[in-house]
């Protein structure tokens, strides 16, 4: 997968994508991630990426021809085919007004080839780089963030990890939470008593078809008290758990 990223801060990068599964997907070339400053692409001597907004307003506003710029020149497309640049990439911009970045969203990134990933900074973005440079606009949470790097930084990790060679044991990708509509069961390990708090004695049972099914008790029990609203928890009556 490649995945190709727009930001004014691109050092803000730096260490999270050398570290851990990421570093190590980046290095082998598993995720082939490209870093993008937008101050390159634009003009004059001060390289301005942002100006007042028109009708008034607190703060800057990041400009659009240094984006459309960015985008196009380093993707190898031309301002008139911008149809054919969305056809081929997955266009982002990071946004708290985009649709809820989940774990669905995820998985169908995870299904692209190549994806572009704008961040905005200051009041955010000209509306025009939404309208007609990207396919979607994504939040990662109701809440603002100063920058779009954090967010791009959520939506990398969530989706690299679901490439095939990111996570060494994908086994482990299966029976996580929201991969089932569920929250995880909570996981224990050794010392069985740890300052006299022990772990539930089924897990040192070693009967995997009880474990199985405590699990699955418990994720249920779990969703529906934190989070009812996930799909498949909400319809079902408490005997059903
Ligand atoms: N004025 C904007 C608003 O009220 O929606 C907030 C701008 S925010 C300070 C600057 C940038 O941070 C945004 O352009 C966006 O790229 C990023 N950002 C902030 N919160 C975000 C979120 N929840 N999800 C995705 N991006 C976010």
């Amino acid at each position: 997968m490649r995945i190709d990223v727009y930001s004014i801060f691109p050092g803000i990068f730096e260490s999270p994508l050398r570290e851990s599964l990421l570093g190590k997907a980046i290095e082998s070339g598993v995720i082939d991630l490209r870093l993008h400053d937008i101050r390159d692409y634009a003009e004059g001597r001060h390289r301005q990426v942002d100006d007042a907004p028109f009708g008034g307003g607190p703060g800057m506003v990041m400009k659009p021809e240094p984006i459309f710029r960015a985008v196009t020149e380093t993707l190898g497309y031309r301002m008139d085919r911008l149809d054919e640049l969305k056809s081929e990439v997955e266009v982002i911009l990071l946004t708290p007004s985009g649709e809820t970045f989940d774990q669905e969203k995820a998985n169908q990134l995870a299904g692209r080839e190549h994806l572009a990933l704008i961040c905005g900074r200051y009041e955010g973005v000209d509306e025009r780089v939404r309208e007609h440079l990207c396919t979607r606009a994504l939040s990662v949470g109701d809440y603002v963030l100063s920058g779009g790097e954090f967010a791009a930084l959520i939506v990398i990790d969530a989706v690299a990890r679901l490439v095939p060679g990111v996570v060494g044991n994908e086994a482990s990708l299966a029976d996580e939470s929201f991969s089932r509509g569920l929250l995880e069961y909570p996981q224990y390990t050794r010392p069985a008593d740890f300052n006299s708090w022990k772990v539930p004695e089924i897990v040192l049972s070693g009967n995997h078809g009880e474990i199985e099914k405590w699990r699955c008790q418990v994720a249920k029990e779990s969703t529906r008290k934190t989070r009812p609203e996930l799909s498949g928890i909400a319809q079902r009556k408490p005997d059903e758990v």
